[in-house]
C-alpha cells in the first residue's frame, strides 16, 4: 500500500476487490442515515450574488431556496422569501456567483488517477497488485473533479483499462461518497456482456446506462480516420470496424435498451458513425435513449446537419484547441482543417445537443489521450469555447466558431446533463431539480473571456449538501 492510502479507502478496496468472483451488479439499497435525514429537513436560501440558472425561463435570479436535496424556488428575492420559515438558514453570497454544478460528460476516472501516478499502461496489473493504492488514487481524482466544480462526471469507457475490477471500484467509491460528485458511465461491450448487465440499474450516485465504442484513434497520434491525408501526405488513419461490424454491434445494444456512446475523431470516422446510426435508428424501439458521438473533432457541415437530423448529441474535447492547437495546425491537419475542429457554434446553429469535456481523456495510450495532464477544468473549457485561444502562441484557432458566455455555459451544464441522461434532474437551476450547484468567486459575466479560467471554485453543493473547496475569506 502506498503511504498516501487512507485506511478507510483501503478497507473499501479490500472489501470490493477481494470479492470479484461474485460480483453483484444490482446495487444494494442505501439506507437513510441520521445525517441524511437531517439534511432532508434542512432549508437554505442563497442570496446576495448573481444566480446564473442556465434556465431560459429565468436566466438570472436574485435568490435560490433549497430544501433537503432539491431546489425549492429560484427567482426574485421577494418571491424566494416566501419560502422562509423559522428554521431556514440564510446564506449571503456577498457577490459570489452561483451556477449549476458542472457536468463533465467524458472522463476516465481510472485513467486520470493513474496518469497522475506514472501512467495508465498497466492499469489491470496495478488493480490486481495494489488495489488499495489504486482506490486511493481514484478517490483523490473524484475529489479533484469536484474541486474543479463538477457535480456529475461520466466515465466513457468503464472496464477498458481495468475490466470488472474497475467497474466495481468506481461503484464502491461513488456509493461510499468519497467525493461529492455523481458518477455515471458507459461500459465496454465485453464487460457488459460478461455481467449480463441491464442499463440504468443504479441510482443518483452511480449508474451505467451506456455502451462505449471507439471507431478510430487520436488525432495527436495521426490515428484519427480522415477523408484526406494528414499534413505531409501519406497516411489518413484507419477505422477500427467495418460498417457491418459497427452497425450490427450498435443495433444489438440499442435493442437491449442501452445508450450508445461512440468515440470518433476524424471526418471519415464521423461519416461512418453517422451512416451506421442512420441504419440502426431506422428500427429503434420507441422511447429509446438518445445516443452520443464523443469527440466529433473534425466534421463537415453536412455531417453536423446529419447528426442534428438523427437527434444525436455530440461532446467535444474543447481544450485540445488550447493545449494542442498549434501542433495540429502546423504539423497534423493544416490551417484550414484545424480551424474547423470542435465547431461549437455550428452545433448551436444546427440545434445539436452539444457539450464540452475539458480533459482527462486517458483511456488508452494511442486512443483518447490526456489533455493538459489529465485534469478536468470546466472553467478553462468555457474560456476556450469563447475565445479559441491556443496556449503557446495566444493565437485564435477558428474565430468564426467562438461562443458567447450563455452558449458556453450550456455546454458544461444543461447539455451534458441531457447527454448523461440526468437532464430532468441536474444541469439547470429550477424548482424541483436536484440542488447541485457551484459557487464561483466572481460573476463570470464581469470577467473578460480570456480570464475566465482564473475564476475560482469556492464550493460545490451536491443534492443540497455543501462542500467548501477554499475558505470564503
Ligand atoms: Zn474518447
Amino acid at each position: 500500500m502506498c503511504v498516501a492510502c487512507s485506511p478507510g479507502i483501503a478497507a473499501l478496496a479490500r472489501g470490493v476487490l477481494g470479492n470479484l468472483a461474485a460480483p453483484s451488479f444490482v446495487p444494494a439499497a442505501i439506507g437513510a442515515s441520521a445525517g441524511a435525514r437531517a439534511a432532508a429537513e434542512r432549508a437554505v436560501i442563497l442570496r446576495g450574488g448573481p444566480i446564473l440558472t442556465v434556465d431560459e425561463a429565468c436566466p438570472v435570479a436574485e435568490a435560490l431556496a433549497i430544501r433537503g436535496s432539491r431546489i425549492l424556488a429560484v427567482g426574485s428575492a421577494t418571491d424566494v422569501k416566501r419560502h422562509f420559515t423559522a428554521t431556514t438558514e440564510i446564506l449571503d453570497l456577498e457577490g459570489r456567483a452561483v451556477l449549476p454544478g458542472f457536468v463533465e460528460p467524458h472522463v476516465s476516472v481510472l485513467g486520470s488517477a493513474l496518469a497522475a501516478d506514472g501512467g495508465a499502461d498497466a492499469a489491470g496489473d496495478r488493480l490486481a497488485e495494489e488495489p488499495e493504492c489504486v482506490a486511493e488514487l481514484c478517490a483523490a481524482t473524484l475529489r479533484e473533479f469536484a474541486a474543479r466544480g463538477c457535480t456529475t462526471v461520466y466515465d466513457t469507457g468503464i472496464g477498458r483499462l481495468g475490466g470488472l475490477a474497475e467497474h466495481e471500484l468506481l461503484r464502491t467509491l461513488a456509493r461510499a461518497q468519497v467525493a461529492p460528485v455523481r458518477v455515471r458511465g458507459a461500459l465496454v461491450p465485453e464487460l457488459a456482456s460478461a455481467l449480463g448487465a441491464a442499463p440504468g440499474a443504479g441510482d443518483d450516485r452511480y449508474d451505467v446506462a451506456g455502451i462505449a465504442y471507439w471507431v478510430d484513434g487520436a488525432m495527436a497520434d495521426r490515428a484519427a480516420a480522415l477523408r484526406d491525408p494528414y499534413l505531409g501526405g501519406g497516411d489518413a488513419g484507419a477505422l477500427n470496424y467495418t460498417d457491418e461490424e459497427l452497425r450490427e454491434a450498435l443495433r444489438g445494444w440499442q435493442r437491449a435498451g442501452w445508450q450508445l456512446v461512440v468515440h470518433a475523431h476524424g471526418d471519415r470516422a464521423n461519416e461512418q458513425v453517422l451512416r451506421c446510426f442512420e441504419a440502426v435508428l431506422a428500427d429503434a424501439p420507441p422511447g429509446r435513449t438518445p445516443h452520443r458521438i464523443e469527440h466529433f473533432t473534425l466534421a463537415s457541415d453536412e455531417q453536423a446537419a446529419h447528426a442534428a437530423a438523427l437527434g444525436l448529441s455530440v461532446s467535444h474535447a474543447i481544450n485540445e484547441i488550447y493545449f494542442r492547437g498549434e501542433q495540429w495546425r502546423d504539423e497534423v491537419l493544416g490551417a484550414e482543417r484545424a480551424a474547423r475542429i470542435h465547431s461549437l457554434l455550428r452545433d448551436v446553429e444546427h440545434e445539436i445537443c452539444s457539450s464540452c469535456h475539458s480533459g482527462s481523456q486517458w483511456e488508452r495510450p494511442g486512443d483518447c489521450t490526456p489533455i493538459g495532464g489529465g485534469a478536468v477544468d470546466p472553467l478553462l473549457a468555457i474560456r476556450t469555447a469563447m475565445t479559441r485561444l491556443m496556449r503557446d502562441s495566444d493565437d485564435v484557432l477558428g474565430p468564426f466558431q467562438q461562443l458567447d458566455l450563455g452558449q458556453a455555459l450550456r455546454m458544461v451544464t444543461r447539455n451534458p446533463a441531457r447527454q448523461v441522461l440526468l437532464g430532468d434532474r441536474v444541469g439547470v437551476l429550477r424548482a424541483g431539480m436536484l440542488a447541485d450547484l457551484v459557487v464561483l468567486d466572481r460573476d463570470p459575466r464581469e470577467v473578460a473571456p480570456e480570464r475566465l479560467h482564473e475564476l475560482r471554485v469556492l464550493e460545490t453543493w451536491l443534492g443540497g449538501r455543501r462542500q467548501r473547496w477554499s475558505d470564503l475569506r
